[in-house]
């Protein structure tokens, strides 16, 4: 397979690289997808809100999506990380970590975000099991749970009120100067939300679960869970060393249909949008995985002609 081009290589085998692959597959293109098994969602236990998914472990939905996947010929899987991508549109060449390489078309980045390292002491521990970054995904098992959200500023003010559609215990921990306004506060104060603007000395938790937050002023906060808003770069470094743009946020920048600033280069899921939904991601890869189909199918008619 090293040696024969290829017409998309996927670097990424999440929900967006995995979904791009079954539409690419079906087209009855070559393409390989290169994964090296990090997901962003490794931390959780049940993946939520996929229909006919909901409740899922990200594992089980990767392996039944490649058991789906794998009765297309034209798709090969390889479980190892992409190093470096030179060349440029129609013929690009991908070293693996492995040594392994691969010529192909195009390049669909669908390389997820990546957490920055959890400063908290205690969060680590507590992250994917009781500690959550998207309500969405995860308020459902925490409704009316006394909860602890850490965030601060303008994402604070969009995260409280968000928050509230699930329970109404909520406390606010800024970790810091909290960035908020005398109205921002006054806001909360009115909705009967604490705001503790004290350094997170610890969180304290049992087999996963938070039970406490304590601050160095000294303050505990009894919870049962925490929403916190994680710091994100690009899963991977390679969509920047070739030269797409990116956003300050870590996101590629790409037009409606996935394509990056640069030919012949796609990004789609969690690398390519702020939505961070499997379903989403999901979709991403397909709606991408038609526009590169698209444009391989156009530049074969033109050169048969
Ligand atoms: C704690 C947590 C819980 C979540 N819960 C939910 C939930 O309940 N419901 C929901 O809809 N969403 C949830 N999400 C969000 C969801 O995980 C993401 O939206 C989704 O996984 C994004 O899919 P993706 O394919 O874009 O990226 P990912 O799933 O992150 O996959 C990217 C893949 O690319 C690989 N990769 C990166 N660089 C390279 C490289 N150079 N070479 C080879 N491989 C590479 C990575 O190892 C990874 O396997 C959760 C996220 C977190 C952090």
């Amino acid at each position: 397979m090293g040696k024969q081009m290829l017409d998309v290589a996927i670097i990424g085998g999440g929900p967006a690289g995995l979904n791009a692959a079954l539409v690419l597959g079906r087209a009855r293109k070559k393409i390989v997808v290169i994964d090296e098994g990090s997901p962003r969602n490794m931390v959780t236990h049940a993946s939520h809100g996929f229909l006919t998914r909901d409740g899922v472990a990200p594992s089980e939905f990767r392996a039944l999506a490649k058991e789906e996947i794998s009765v297309y010929p034209s798709i090969a899987f390889i479980k190892d990380m992409a190093i470096s991508i030179e060349g440029s549109d129609g013929q690009f060449r991908i070293t693996t970590k492995h040594g392994e390489s691969f010529i192909s078309k195009k390049i669909l980045f669908a390389v997820g975000m990546k957490d920055r390292p959890l400063t908290i002491p205690g969060l680590a521990e507590v992250y994917g099991k009781s500690a959550f970054v998207c309500p969405y995904c995860d308020g459902w098992e925490l409704r009316d749970e006394q909860l602890v959200i850490i965030n601060k500023g303008a994402e604070l003010m969009h995260a409280a009120p968000l928050i509230s559609g699930w329970t109404n215990q909520v406390t606010i921990c800024t970790n810091g100067p909290d960035q908020l306004t005398d109205d921002e506060r006054k806001e909360l104060e009115q909705h009967q939300v604490s705001v503790f603007d004290s350094v997170i000395k610890q969180i304290d938790s049992n087999d996963g679960i938070v039970e406490q937050v304590v601050l160095e002023d000294g303050t505990v906060i009894a919870c049962r869970g925490i929403f916190f808003k994680p710091d994100l770069v690009t899963g991977s470094a390679l969509p920047q060393a070739l030269g797409c743009e990116i956003t300050e946020a870590g996101m590629i920048v790409t037009d409606d249909f996935g394509k990056t600033t640069i030919s012949g280069v796609y990004s789609a899921g969690d690398a390519a949008s702020k939505l961070y939904q499997t379903i989403a991601a999901a979709s991403m890869g397909a709606l991408t995985a038609v526009a590169i189909n698209n444009e391989l199918n156009i530049e074969t008619w033109k050169r048969a002609k």
